[in-house]
């Protein structure tokens, strides 16, 4: 290639690079593959290689990217956060092992898994947890620090109180929660993330940490990059240190040479689909400090280390059909039927075409030859189309829903399309199915296919239906005899006695899991407390946002759905909360709390008031009973004295509820 065709492909490269960076790192949406990508910033490499003038220090291959967005605070790294070199071959990384040995001698080698998610650096003040920041463009990146704080495996306190350490880790999104998350996207209608970085990304880059406090994100911390009280000569040493502060550190395998590195690296990429989180790559790195130092770092990357890039696996299949799923909202959801292939160790043959939007973005056809894999080596998807059949047509979403035939319609703001029918038996089936399931009334041997059969059957049209069963109508169905029959009734009778959290998690409401009916009920205790709380009390519950309290509200607010409560309740279903024995010393009164009390948190405090019943106000009135003052208490005890309300302290409080 002459120089000037060169340049040209060099600008073309950059331009696409830096789009395609901007929609990854800014926008947590890539439009192309990782590998696709890759190959891009490859053959950029590769042409600068070949003519150095080309090279310019904004280059892709010169600097970090993704630029820290306005949302954020920013915030200055004081060691930058690097990236990496990346290589694809055992050729390329004997070539990084005689760099280094040239420059160094004999290295000791340590090798970790390269986990797909995002860097983020740590800060601890006196051994607290003081700041923590994404990588930005490695310089300055965003104040994530209330987000961060949402993520349990990130220390608050260290074992030791050092006056000052930075740690770097990765934020990642495991496996299981990134599968939960995108079903949960689908069902909403919402656009799903593509792959667990994504979502790992978008989770931690929001305005709300109540967001992110429901994505369940995890860190793995992999690098100090400063401490002030603590004397560190070797990267070994750093993360047992690090370990021992208390941070989750990856594990670690320490390689004499780079063929022992490679054998680990063989034995890492094998073990990759068992893993419980994405990674992309095993990092190889100088173990000695003094070493790294010496080989120091060009302005990109640290030349003592190199991730190695393992290939995804991929394969080619035909579409041979899409089926259309009614969701329990009503959501429509295309999946495609494949042709099976092995994929990572299990056969495929289904997988989400999620929406219109990604059917028409990949150009999906019935009868094309796709090529799939794994998102997060566990959920199959589509990357590409490979060629469409001779005479096929795009494919376009039903406009009636093909269970009850119902006009369907997209909400706006929504990729996705809905049945608008409340009635419609798909929607009705789905419910039941969820009702049984195992996190919500766990009911055995009611699984799908039964409740499928007593639908269709004309037995059941409600999940509240279920408990008037008659043991003679079921044994009635095919393949059901009298003993399956009877221990049906008795699973169904049983799951009366369930615990609150899991009838209300049954009843399905929107955006309320498992662990958002657990603090509701760990709040309210009653179910008819729930049902008359107001946006205010259950958003002030630890890890509820508004959104979740509105969708409480919202649902309960439906005629439908508190006879649907009424019918359980007839049927004899529990609506209290278990081992709680309720205690209502504090019904029909109101508390105000003012001033800083001892040793009770303002949340705390309202939490007591509201378990025994009572209600907290934020302003004295002629209605509020007693007045909970603390220290330097203001114009509220100044204003309760005037109307001769009951004013106590805390010690007064704590005997009340004793
Ligand atoms: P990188 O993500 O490949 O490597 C550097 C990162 O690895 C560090 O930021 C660090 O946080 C992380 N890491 C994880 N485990 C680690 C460990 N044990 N030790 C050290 N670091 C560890 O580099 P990059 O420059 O941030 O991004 C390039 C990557 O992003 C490529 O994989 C590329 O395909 C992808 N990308 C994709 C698109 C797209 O459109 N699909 C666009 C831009 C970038």
């Amino acid at each position: 290639m002459d120089r000037d065709t060169a340049a040209k492909r060099v600008r073309e490269l950059r331009e696409l690079i830096k789009e395609y960076s901007r929609l990854y790192y800014e926008l947590d949406s890539p439009a192309i593959e990782d590998d696709e990508f890759d190959k891009l910033t490859r053959e950029l490499r590769e042409l600068e290689e070949a003519f150095p003038e080309l090279v310019t220090p904004d280059s892709y291959t010169q600097q970090v990217q993704g630029r820290p967005s306005e949302l954020f605070a920013p915030v200055q790294h004081e060691v930058p956060l690097e990236s990496l070199q990346d290589v694809f071959s055992y050729d390329e990384l004997k070539e990084f092992d005689k760099r280094v040995r040239d420059a160094v001698g004999t290295p000791v080698y340590i090798v970790e898994p390269k986990i797909d998610g995002l860097s983020i650096a740590l800060e601890y003040i006196d051994g607290r947890f003081y700041r923590g920041a994404t990588r930005g463009d490695g310089q300055i990146g965003e104040d994530v620090t209330h987000n961060l704080r949402t993520i349990r495996s990130i220390p608050d306190k260290l074992s030791k109180p050092l006056p000052r350490i930075i740690v770097r880790g990765e934020v990642y999104m495991p496996r299981e929660s990134f599968a939960a998350l995108v079903a949960q996207q689908d069902l909403n209608g919402e656009k799903p993330f593509k792959n667990p970085r994504n979502a790992a990304a978008g989770s931690l880059r929001q305005k709300d940490p109540e967001v992110t406090a429901k994505r369940n994100l995890d860190l793995f911390v992999f690098n100090l990059q400063l401490v002030e009280g603590a004397d560190i000569t070797s990267h070994a040493q750093s993360l047992e240190f690090m370990k021992e502060l208390g941070f989750p550190v990856l594990t670690y395998f320490v390689a004499k040479d780079i063929g022992e590195a490679i054998t680990e690296i063989e034995r890492i990429g094998a073990l990759r689909s068992s893993l419980p989180f994405d990674i992309d790559g095993a990092v190889v790195k100088v173990d000695n400090f003094a070493q790294r130092n010496i080989l120091g770092s060009t302005s990109k990357f640290p030349r003592w280390a190199a991730a190695f890039k393992y290939p995804p696996e991929e394969k080619e299949t035909v579409l041979k059909d899409i089926e259309i799923n009614v969701g329990r909202t009503g959501v429509l959801t295309p999946t495609g039927i494949f042709e099976p292939v092995t994929l990572a160790g299990t056969t495929v043959s289904r997988a989400s075409l999620h929406n219109q939007d990604f059917i028409d973005e990949k150009g999906i056809r019935i009868g094309d030859t796709v090529v799939i894999r794994k998102a997060g080596d566990i959920i199959p998807e589509v990357v590409k189309v490979v060629s469409h059949q001779p005479g096929s047509e795009p494919y376009v979403m039903p406009k009636t829903c093909p269970s009850c035939g119902s006009e369907v319609s997209r909400e706006w703001g929504e990729v996705a399309l809905r049945c608008s029918n409340p009635e419609c038996p798909a929607q009705i089936l789905r419910n039941i199915i969820h009702f049984a399931s195992r996190d919500a009334m766990d009911i055995e041997g009611l699984g799908p296919a039964v409740v499928e059969q007593l639908v269709s059957n004309g037995l059941i049209r409600s999940a509240y239906d279920l408990y008037t069963l008659q043991k003679e109508d079921v044994a009635r169905i095919e393949r059901m005899g009298d003993k399956s029959a009877e221990n049906l009734i008795n699973a169904i009778n049983k799951s009366k006695e369930n615990d609150l959290y899991r009838v209300l998690y049954a009843l399905g409401i929107r955006h309320i899991g498992q662990k958002a009916a657990k603090l509701l009920a760990d709040r309210f205790l009653e179910m008819d407390r729930i049902m008359n709380a107001s946006i205010e009390e259950i958003s002030s519950i630890d890890g509820f946002g508004s959104i979740m309290a509105e969708a409480v509200v919202k649902f309960f607010s439906l005629p439908q759905s508190r006879h649907f409560v009424e019918k359980l309740r007839e049927a004899g279903v529990n609506m209290k909360k278990q081992g709680e024995v309720v205690d209502e010393r504090f019904k029909g009164m109101t508390f105000v709390l003012t001033g800083a009390l001892p040793t009770l948190k303002r949340d705390e405090a309202t939490a007591l008031i509201e378990k025994y019943g009572g209600k907290v106000s934020s302003s004295v009135s002629k209605k509020t009973t007693i007045v909970l003052a603390g220290e330097d208490a203001g114009s509220k005890l100044v204003k309760a004295q005037q109307l001769g309300i009951r004013i106590i302290d805390e010690n007064t409080f704590l005997d009340m509820i004793k």
